[in-house]
């Protein structure tokens, strides 16, 4: 290759903006450096730098990118200085070159042990955050060395086969530049694995050899089909599945190459994606899509940013084609990844309807929107500096995984970016073999060891969440304590459902029937009872409005006739008999059976004898009559529930037990009169407990249960009141 050579080449890349002075410029001085030097296989060293410039320019990279790679062995292996270059090409191409040089003391051998490979990934990573463009350039030259390989002894071969497969390889396919990835790893393949790449070459080349007329016959009649619907195709590329690609995917497929597909795959550029959709159409109206083969990449794209729709139809003569549609800008970004955008914003082209990128490549995005703002090309250059990892720090696990976390990410996000459950049980950490508190901020570089608690018990800290900056440690924190709140604030609601039924009944919820607690979780819209017990505990719903369900206001307060005129002081017995509805019959009883005396608040049964003395009376339900059925001929037991539709204004009996101090009584009186109820009936039982404590008995006039609740909670707040319950009636006087 020759500088000319070179030169045609790149102006020969349409939309071309290297500037081909500075790169002849940069020959001259390189050339001059190297002069005399040779490569191993004997030819002119300044071979080598024109070779990567060559990758760099096909890739579409800058000026100061190319003139650096021409540049990038000087500082190393000639007399050229870094004031040489400043001078000449100024400091971004010097800067490019330099860290080049550092990079080229980077080595990965896995003889120096595992401590010194990692330390060497790191050197790797860290550079990157400073200019991609230097990985891009090692990238290169690591391309041409092993195109060159031959020259070198065997086992030095290997090594960096080896080292090609096991990091650049990789990287290449990280920052999405696919060809690259490819031709490193099929030269490093045959290498590294002779047999293996031999055995594959020749599967390849039989299956190959068969579809190969196949391929042009669908590339001549899709071109035809497109076009007389006026859809223009920009361009139709054949590509072939590398070899070392194939070979893993046989091996994934029990070695059948019947079950590949993609070995060729034929590639239809399109001017835009409506008309990738309407294509896709027209070519499965002409051939028959295999199922479960059409992937629509465009609306969901791969998380490396990879967007077509791809699809795998059976052609006329039986072959098996697998078809990618895509638009320019798709095919771009796909075969140059990283670089793809800074091109596309340079030519200021819109990308219009292409789906946002997700996941890994979103740095590259936001990248590409920036650089999007920036409109002089001087800036341009300047700003391609700019790392693609803005924003972005590289951690490591001890065991050298590489994650990258947004800048200020703590130990918390490294342990939940590595798994949930290791970020719910993490304790401490050690960063760079010290031990560090969680909330510590990683740094480009830290190797991060998470320690986890005891039986790596899960125990996420509500702190955590003011510390953690990536979204997902936030939603996996979140996640956590929501399901741990839910069970505190169920058995919270159960315990304040308790309290207040035990005040006004003296049972607990499990304690009332089943089919009351249906109907009521029916009644709220509530499936379950931890439904019920989570609104409560929540707050969403108070227990005055449950317990309103639960029970009928006569189930508390004993109904009384309304008396014409004012309420009075009515110390003698309620005169009105409660009545009850008989279940599904339209007709109120109020006869009250003698022997079990059922009173209004606890459940009853009627006995409806409808023989010869017809009749219908209350019973307790738990009436031995009722519970042994001791019943006469004629009778039957049927459900029935106390009246609440009568007019009602009924009394509650309350029973206090309070310290015995000068003017508690005074005050029990007072509060009720500011609650503007009667008070039917109240009096001390004399008789002081051994505490000093006395009971007090009220009879209080109420309208409502709520009324009731509320005289209940606000007597239990009185100071010296130790205890208030609700009890069915009152012991006489002793
Ligand atoms: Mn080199």
């Amino acid at each position: 290759m020759t500088i000319d050579s070179l030169i045609d080449s790149i102006e020969a890349i349409p939309d071309s903006r290297i500037d081909t002075d500075v790169v002849r410029k940069a020959y001259e001085v390189a050339e001059r450096a190297h002069d005399g030097q040779t490569r191993t296989s004997g030819e002119p060293y300044i071979q080598h730098p024109l070779h990567v410039a060559q990758t760099l320019a096909q890739l579409k990279l800058d000026t100061s990118t190319i003139a650096a790679a021409i540049l990038h062995d000087t500082l190393e292996d000639t007399a050229v200085t870094k004031d040489d270059i400043r001078e000449q090409f100024g400091p971004s191409v010097l800067r490019l070159v330099e860290g080049v040089t550092k990079l080229n003391k980077v080595q990965f051998k896995q003889s120096e042990g595992r401590e010194y490979m990692l330390e060497n990934l790191r050197k790797m990573f860290l550079a990157m955050a400073a200019d991609i463009r230097v990985v891009l350039i090692k990238l290169a030259d690591r391309y041409h060395n092993m195109l060159t390989l031959d020259a070198l002894p065997q086992a030095k071969q290997r090594r960096i086969a080896q080292e090609t497969l096991n990091i650049y390889a990789p990287l290449a396919n990280r920052l999405g530049i696919g060809e690259l990835r490819s031709k490193l790893e099929d030269l490093s393949f045959p290498i590294l694995f002779p047999k293996e790449s031999a055995w594959t070459q020749k599967i390849f080349e039989e299956e190959i050899s068969k579809k190969r007329d196949v391929l042009e016959l669908v590339q001549h009649e899709l071109r035809e089909l497109l076009e007389a619907e006026g859809i223009e195709v920009e361009g139709i590329h054949g590509r072939i599945k590398g070899l070392y690609s194939l070979y893993r995917k046989l091996l994934r497929y029990n070695k059948n190459i019947n079950k590949i597909y993609d070995l060729a795959a034929l590639r239809i550029i399109l001017p835009d994606i409506p008309s990738c959709y309407t294509a896709l159409g027209l070519i499965h109206k002409r051939y028959k899509p295999l199922v479960g083969r059409i992937k629509d990449y465009i609306s969901i794209p791969k998380s490396n940013g990879y967007q077509s729709l791809h699809t795998t139809v059976i052609t006329p003569k039986g072959g098996i084609v697998e078809l990618q549609l895509r638009t320019q800008e798709m095919h771009q970004k796909a075969e140059y990844g990283v670089i793809a955008n800074w091109y596309y914003s340079e030519q200021g082209k819109p990308s219009e309807g292409v789906a946002p990128m997700g996941g890994h490549m979103k740095w590259v995005q936001q990248l590409a929107e920036w650089q999007r703002e920036i409109q002089s090309s001087e800036e341009f250059e300047e700003n391609l500096r700019i790392d693609v990892f803005k924003n972005r720090i590289f951690v490591f696990t001890p065991q050298g995984e590489v994650l990258d976390l947004p800048d200020g990410a703590t130990a918390i996000d490294f342990a939940y970016a590595i798994h949930t459950s290791l970020g719910h049980s993490a304790r401490s950490c050690k960063i760079n073999r010290k031990e560090r508190p969680l909330e510590a901020t990683l740094q480009n570089g830290d190797v991060v060891d998470i320690i986890t608690n005891e039986h790596n018990k899960e125990a996420p800290q509500r702190t955590w969440l003011s510390v953690v900056k990536t979204s997902f440690a936030r939603r996996s924190i979140k996640e956590w304590l929501r399901k741990v709140d839910r069970k505190e604030k169920i058995s919270e609601g159960h315990q304040l459902l308790d309290h207040h039924i035990k005040r006004l009944k003296d049972l607990t919820f499990d304690e009332i029937p089943n089919a009351r607690r249906k109907t009521l979780l029916k009644t709220l819209n509530l499936k379950t009872e931890d439904d019920l017990f989570l609104a409560l505990g929540q707050g969403d719903l108070s227990p005055r409005a449950v317990m309103n369900n639960i029970f009928k206001k006569e189930d508390i307060i004993r109904p009384r006739k309304r008396q014409s005129g004012a309420f009075g002081f009515p110390f003698g017995k309620e005169k009105a008999a409660p009545r009850a509805w008989i279940d599904g019959h339209n007709s109120l009883i109020t006869h009250l059976a003698k022997n079990c005396k059922p009173s209004v608040g606890h459940d009853i049964k009627v006995i409806i004898n409808r023989g010869e003395h017809k009749s219908a009376v209350i019973h307790s339900a738990t009436c031995k009559k009722i519970v042994q059925k001791e019943l006469h001929p004629g009778e039957e037991i049927v459900d029935a529930e106390w009246d609440n539709t009568a007019e009602t204004i009924g009394d509650i009996s309350i029973e206090l037990a309070a310290i015995d101090r000068v003017g508690m009584l005074f005050e029990i009186t007072n509060l009720i009169r500011k609650t503007q109820h009667n008070i039917a009936l109240m009096h001390a039982d004399g008789s002081k407990t051994r505490e000093g404590t006395v009971r007090v008995y009220l009879r209080v006039e109420l309208h409502s249960l709520e009324e009731a609740d509320e005289l209940l909670q606000k007597l239990s707040r009185v100071q010296g009141i130790l205890s208030v319950k609700r009890i069915e009636k009152i012991p006489p006087l002793q």
